[in-house]
């Protein structure tokens, strides 16, 4: 009996993470496998139809891709991570190959999604407006109003991680100079703490940085304030007060958050640090699928 089964795919450059979930928000399966990504588009459709299948998909299929979608289309039209898919017509070849109406199919930025799902089942909960900043390889975003995911008027929206932090700063894969994905990515932390001799991973800088004061602490409190300047774009424009930290390194949300409040403080105008919550997100790797999964019910 699959009535009221969501199946969500969190499709990343390395791993698809998939789930099926009831209307409820009762998990009822998961999985995960290799992408295969370099083995072309069709093996990826092929990987990706194979998990719906064992996920008892019969209504409806959400997908999150690391890059920009044209929901219109149905398809991805960047994503350096996925690269062999960029213009394939992935909503309807999935809707084919699983005999469901291509209305039923929706394909999403994975940052998006992330939110949509901490929104219904995790740290967003109850929260009409939320940001939720999603730290990996990149800097993602997501961006919910009103209780609903709000992607603007192309599905740009959201796009923290090109916001531009320190003008003149490093150069990021965009083209511009400083944004803040080259300051407090994962990708961009481990950069940092390389240049000032720190050894070992996120995970020992983060555990470091809990542990003493010191370099560690520093660097993080540093990066945590990149990301509060950052995230004071969309205070300021919005007025928001509640950011989620998410995505790999997400897990460091504690040791960041006193730098994130700094930077946020420092500029935003008429904020008190109690006027700000700043939460881990809290669904983990699973952010993203049950996201996923809730797209199609979204829009209905
Ligand atoms: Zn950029």
């Amino acid at each position: 009996m699959n009535a009221g089964r969501l199946v969500g795919i969190d499709l990343g450059g390395t791993a698809i993470k998939a789930g099926a979930i009831s209307a409820t928000g009762e998990r009822l399966d998961r999985l995960e496998v290799q992408a295969e990504v370099s083995r072309g588009a069709e093996a990826l459709l092929e990987n990706l139809i194979e998990c719906a299948r064992q996920l008892g998909v019969t209504e409806s299929l959400g997908l999150g891709v690391p890059g920009l979608v044209d929901r219109e289309a149905g398809l991805v039209t960047q994503s350096p991570n996925l690269a062999p898919l960029a213009g394939f017509p992935l909503r309807d070849r999935l809707a084919k190959g699983l005999g469901l109406d291509p209305a039923r199919v929706r394909i999403e930025n994975d940052a998006n999604v992330a939110a949509l799902g901490e929104h219904w089942l995790g740290g967003a909960q109850g929260e009409n407006l939320a940001f939720v900043i999603t730290l990996g390889t990149g800097v993602g975003g997501g961006l919910i109003i009103d209780d609903k995911l709000f992607v603007g008027e192309r599905g740009l929206a959201a796009e923290i991680g090109h916001t531009i932090v320190e003008p003149g700063g490093p150069l990021c894969g965009c083209g511009n100079h400083g944004c803040l994905e080259t300051l407090a990515s994962a990708t961009a932390t481990a950069r940092r703490a390389s240049e000032l001799g720190l050894g070992g991973d996120l995970k020992q800088l983060s555990a470091e940085a809990r542990q003493r004061p010191g370099a560690a602490r520093d660097l993080l409190l540093e990066v945590g304030r990149d990301l509060g300047r950052g995230l004071a774009q969309v205070a300021v424009l919005l007025d928001l007060r509640c950011f989620l930290v998410g995505g790999g390194f997400g897990a460091a949300c504690d040791v960041l958050k006193p730098g994130i409040e700094e930077g946020l403080l420092e500029r935003c105008y008429g904020r008190t640090r109690e006027d700000l919550r700043i939460r881990p997100a809290s669904l983990g790797p699973d952010a993203g699928w049950i996201g996923a999964a809730r797209l199609v019910r979204e829009s209905d």
